[in-house]
């Protein structure tokens, strides 16, 4: 009987998400402006299904985040953002 059992252990967690600052991008850069138009700028706060971004994560402070949540919905609903990927 021989049965190889070799389990890879992951020490390294995987970080999917980028941002990983502690302050709000928003509120340290002024000349940004959250648009719904702006989904470049979006981008960065949604994952890879469309999902928005919590602020623990993004480091987005409370207003900002609420703004932000809210231009991305307006920006789903015209299409400029998926509104849930399909994970293929
Ligand atoms: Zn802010």
């Amino acid at each position: 009987m021989s049965s190889e059992t070799r389990r890879p252990s992951a020490p390294f967690v995987k970080r999917k998400f980028y941002a990983r600052r502690k302050f709000c991008r928003y509120c340290s850069d002024k000349t940004l402006k959250i648009d719904y138009k702006d989904y470049r700028g979006l981008r960065g706060f949604i994952t890879e299904r469309g999902k928005i971004v919590p602020r623990r994560i993004s480091g987005t402070c409370a207003p900002h985040q609420r703004k932000l949540a809210e231009a991305i919905k307006r920006a789903r609903n015209i299409a400029l953002l998926p509104l849930c990927a399909n994970h293929t």
